[in-house]
């Protein structure tokens, strides 16, 4: 299915598709197999001008939309939805902050080099205990003479492992409430600063990482846009990523969907292919239906945002629908598979994996429902 998208978007698209699979493709299976990032992904993916869709071009971008940037992540998904969410990490969530709300030299200092693919960011907010429920992060951010001294650990952070900036969200004043947190761009490496990889059953080409600071002394220029007040920038920068990655879900349940209709096709059983069973034609229909809708709703979301809205309800939508099309049609393609489908190497048994992590990052699918609900009134 394609929507009636401007001639540019539909340019754009075949763009993003070729460069998923002239340059991403071909760094897959070793990515996938040593777990680890490519750092020449994010060097190519900037000359490529991809680090930058959203950008402005005084700072390096393309100066295109949200919705551009869902498509460039729908596509790459296909290709690899791990390296997809490293790149998407760091040309929006590491890096977007420091575009809205840094000053001046630190938008030369780190997101010049970073939509450039020079160097790489992370986004540090999920915590050991405190994931869903954000405000009981307990990361501290003390000040003391000109520096801030940052106590707290982070965890499940995309790109830990090979990133040369974090943003790191504390709180500088918990007796605030949700007003007393900041926002800090912290250089890594640090001798101080001890990261931990974190093996996952998925995505395995997209390091993540657990981060301790023990007291880790930053300069007073690491703050970004304010002492106190970040909660509402952090949510502004999550409610974009999540319209953003649930690109990724639709493009995984597509792949899985073509791939399973194709195989259905050729497949015998009984003498004939087995999509000619309604038990096989019947599932991929549904799936794909409930990944059209998840498209159209993801759309929405991120045309919502170029007509400069600021939707809620909306995203918690689009982000729960694509994540549930994503689950709901790499099982399908599973099953449609049969044993091919459940042996190491076979596409659709990384979709199937890769699946899973679209109803727990950037909000889970029950926090979505729970935002959806609240906007219900309930
Ligand atoms: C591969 C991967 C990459 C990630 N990358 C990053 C990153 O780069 N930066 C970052 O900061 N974080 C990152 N995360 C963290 C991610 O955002 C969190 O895992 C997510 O927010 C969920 O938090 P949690 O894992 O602590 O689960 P919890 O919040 O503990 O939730 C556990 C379960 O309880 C449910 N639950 C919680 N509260 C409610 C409620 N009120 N009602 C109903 N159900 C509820 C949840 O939906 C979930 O099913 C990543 C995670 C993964 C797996």
């Amino acid at each position: 299915m394609d929507l009636n998208l401007s001639d540019e978007l539909q340019a754009f698209r075949q763009t993003a598709r070729d460069f998923a699979h002239r340059t991403i493709a071909p760094l897959v299976d070793e990515a996938e197999a040593a777990e680890r990032t490519p750092l020449e992904l994010f060097k190519a993916a900037g000359a490529a001008g991809f680090l930058g869709i959203r950008y402005p071009e005084s700072v390096g971008g393309q100066g295109a939309g949200v919705l551009a940037e869902t498509i460039l992540r729908e596509e790459m998904a296909r290709v690899c939805s791990g390296l997809a969410a490293a790149i998407s990490v760091s040309s929006h969530l590491g890096t977007y902050p420091i575009h809205e709300f840094g000053d001046d030299e630190q938008q030369q200092r780190y997101l010049v080099p970073a939509l450039k693919g020079e160097v790489v960011s992370a986004f540090g907010l999920t915590e050991p205990g405190a994931g869903s429920d954000v405000r009981s992060i307990t990361t501290r951010a003390v000040r003391d003479g000109d520096d801030w001294v940052i106590t707290g650990r982070k965890t499940y952070i995309t790109n830990a492992t090979i990133a040369d900036f974090m943003i790191v969200v504390a709180y500088t004043d918990p007796t605030a409430g949700l007003d007393g947190m900041a926002m800090f761009v912290v250089d890594l490496p640090d001798s101080k600063i001890e990261v931990t990889r974190l093996g996952k059953m998925g995505h395995l080409s997209s390091e993540i990482g657990e981060v301790a600071f023990d007291g880790v002394r930053v300069p007073a220029r690491a703050c970004l846009g304010g002492e106190r007040g970040a909660w509402a920038k952090v949510m502004k920068t999550l409610g974009i990523g999540r319209v953003v990655v649930s690109g990724g879900a639709i493009g995984t349940a597509q792949e899985a969907i073509d791939l399973a209709v194709d195989y259905a096709k050729e497949r015998p059983a009984f003498g004939k292919p087995i999509g000619t069973n309604q038990g096989i034609s019947f599932p991929l229909a549904r799936a794909e239906a409930h990944t059209e809708a998840a498209r159209l709703a993801v759309y929405k979301a991120a045309w919502l945002y170029d007509q400069a809205s600021e939707p809620v309800k909306e995203v918690s939508v689009a982000k729960y629908l694509a994540a549930e099309a994503a689950i709901g049609a790499t099982d399908v393609a599973i099953r449609v598979f049969g044993g091919a489908g459940y042996v190491r190497g076979s596409k659709v048994e990384r979709l199937y994996r890769d699946a899973r992590y679209f109803p727990i990052v950037e909000g889970t699918s029950e926090i979505h429902q729970r935002v959806i609900a609240s906007r219900l009134g309930l």
